[in-house]
């Protein structure tokens, strides 16, 4: 008999504590022996046995469910992979962060993917902790920033829907960030509020006439701030669905491809006509920012843009696709023709010199073609191809033009990695097995790799590349704990190419606020859920597109 609420607590410990063991066991990389038959039974018939006895019923009933299924297969050794597969329903439910709540995998997320993003920046780390927390219960992704200068580089590859600025900030003051992000976001409108405990009317004043859209003072309350937040979120998606210039470059945005390839590919139907389009991507592009700084960067991207419009004709039309990518559609004109003027404008520009810090430049660009013709193939089968070409450009060595040949689409893609760090196997294989499911219905490839701890991690030549990395780090390991790590890795030369999300106890705000002092991307606390730790992931991935 079991007494009284501590005993049957001690025991539910206990039971968990013995699945984890076993399972870690059995999933552990090392351990490459198969497991026999009867020990997955045994195992399964005494989870079953007890969890229900002892009030954790999911646990029993998933674990008899399996005890059901496994009756009717044949004995047998049951390899790793085999054994992981049938046991992850169980795993996924008994997946437990010492004594805390288990973590809750069947609890839905709205909108997965496809939420807004917010960068809060603010150098007090219980107030983005706090922020974070109540607006991701509102299905409004977080990403916190102590280290204002992050959010610069951030703005390009992750597209946020609003910012949240902190005035007075230890590292800078948050006019200056303003002030920085405005001159920056003239190209795209991202709405940004401004926040302080300090209420002057100054104060305020001056954050509307540097453009805020918004002032909240500190403390406010959580559910205004909210609705304030909400609205401005809503009107960014408004402004985004009805301009179609870029306000960088001044020539047309993405969404315009749509409109004008459709228009173009009627006339290609009735008049039996084809036109031509080409990728173009700027060579090198990051390191003109590296090393001249992001305003050089944009003054770049424009003169690039005015360049193109004065070579091209009036009827050919410039389109900015992104970042520093372009593309153009040259209208009842056939691939050769097309070739022709665009190796003439390659030729041109790679003369142009530019000017920074007293020191003169040039710069480059590759691109791929193709010649759209009326086959009923769509737009992104198109791009791809001409994508393709323009990967094979970058390859051979830039500054040059491949046209894209109809038969073969190289099945390149672009390349993310994914690392998940974690001394714990059953994380590592949750995780594994969660990115597995979401590369299917991704264009990216996702090369995913996971490491006991940090010693290994560095031990391995896989972060070296020069793919973008997404690193989901345990806060606490073995060896080499999860905030050394993430210090090894902003020290590397290239540490923006990772963006880190850290995992951590719910209980440990020093180790979150140390993590993001130290150039942590995001966290989750653990135990914590899949599906949001996928959300996110997909958030990621679908900005780096
Ligand atoms: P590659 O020759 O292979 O194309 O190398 P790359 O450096 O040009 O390509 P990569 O895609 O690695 O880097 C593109 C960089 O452009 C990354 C991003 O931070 C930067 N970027 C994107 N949009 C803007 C922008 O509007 N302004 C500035 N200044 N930089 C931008
Ligand atoms: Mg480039
Ligand atoms: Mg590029």
């Amino acid at each position: 008999m079991i007494k009284g609420r501590g005993m049957v607590e001690k025991y539910r410990e206990l039971l968990l504590n013995n699945v984890r063991k076993q399972i870690n066991v059995w999933f552990d990389k090392e351990y490459t022996q198969g497991t026999p038959h009867a020990e997955v039974y045994r195992f399964l018939h005494s989870i079953t046995g007890t969890a229900t006895t002892i009030g954790l019923d999911e646990i029993g009933n998933t674990a008899k469910e399996l005890l059901e299924k496994l009756k009717e297969q044949e004995e047998r050794l049951w390899d790793q992979k085999e054994l992981k597969e049938y046991l992850m329903p169980l795993v996924s439910i008994c997946y437990y962060n010492g004594s805390e709540e288990p973590l809750t995998i069947t609890q839905n997320i709205k909108n997965k993917g496809n939420q807004s993003l917010v960068i809060l920046i603010d150098d007090d780390p219980t107030f983005l902790m706090y922020v974070k927390e109540a607006l991701e219960r509102e299905q409004i992704l977080v990403l916190a920033l102590t280290d204002p200068h992050k959010a610069v580089s951030i703005l390009y590859d992750l597209k946020p829907d609003c910012i949240i600025i902190d005035v007075y900030m230890q590292s800078a003051s948050g006019f200056e960030v303003l002030h920085y992000l405005k001159e920056k976001m003239k190209q795209q409108f991202i709405p940004t509020i401004m926040m302080s405990v300090d209420n002057r009317k100054e104060i305020r004043v001056k954050s509307y006439q540097m453009g805020a859209d918004d002032f909240i003072a500190k403390p406010f309350e959580m559910d205004e701030f909210i609705v304030r937040l909400k609205r401005q979120i809503e009107r960014k998606e408004l402004i985004d669905h009805l301009v179609l210039i870029d306000e960088l470059t001044l020539v047309y945005n993405r969404k315009y491809l749509n409109n004008v390839f459709k228009l173009l590919q009627n006339e290609t139907v009735q008049e039996d006509e084809v036109f031509t389009l080409a990728i173009l991507d700027l060579d090198h592009f990051k390191n003109i920012n590296d090393t001249y700084g992001h305003l050089m960067g944009d003054e770049v991207l424009r003169t690039f843009a005015g360049f193109l419009k004065e070579k091209l004709s009036s009827f050919d039309i410039i389109i900015r696709f992104g970042g520093e990518e372009f593309v153009l559609l040259f209208p009842r004109t056939s691939l050769g023709t097309a070739k022709g003027q665009l190796e003439t404008i390659l030729h041109e520009y790679g003369q142009k010199e530019y000017v920074a810090n007293s020191t003169r430049f040039h710069i480059t660009f590759s691109a791929g073609m193709v010649e759209v013709s009326n086959n009923g193939q769509s737009l992104e089968e198109w791009m791809e191809l001409a994508d393709s070409a323009l990967y094979e450009a970058k390859s051979l060595g830039r500054n040059q033009i491949v046209l894209a040949n109809k038969e073969q689409i190289t099945t390149h893609k672009k390349v993310l990695k994914i690392g998940v760090i974690d001394d714990d196997p059953i994380i590592r294989t949750m995780i594994l097995e969660m990115i597995d499911n979401m590369q299917k219905e991704e264009s990216i490839l996702l090369e995913v790799e996971s490491f006991r701890d940090g010693a290994k991690f560095f031990e391995s030549d896989w972060y070296k590349s020069e793919n973008p990395y997404i690193l989901i780090l345990d806060g606490m390991m073995p060896r080499m704990d999860g905030l050394e790590v993430l210090q090894k890795i902003r020290a590397e030369q290239n540490s923006e190419q990772y963006t880190v999300i850290m995992l951590t106890s719910r209980k440990s705000e020093q180790d979150i606020s140390r993590g993001l002092q130290l150039g942590a991307d995001d966290y989750l606390t653990k135990p914590f859920n899949l599906l949001e730790l996928e959300a996110r992931l997909k958030r990621l991935i679908q900005r780096m597109k």
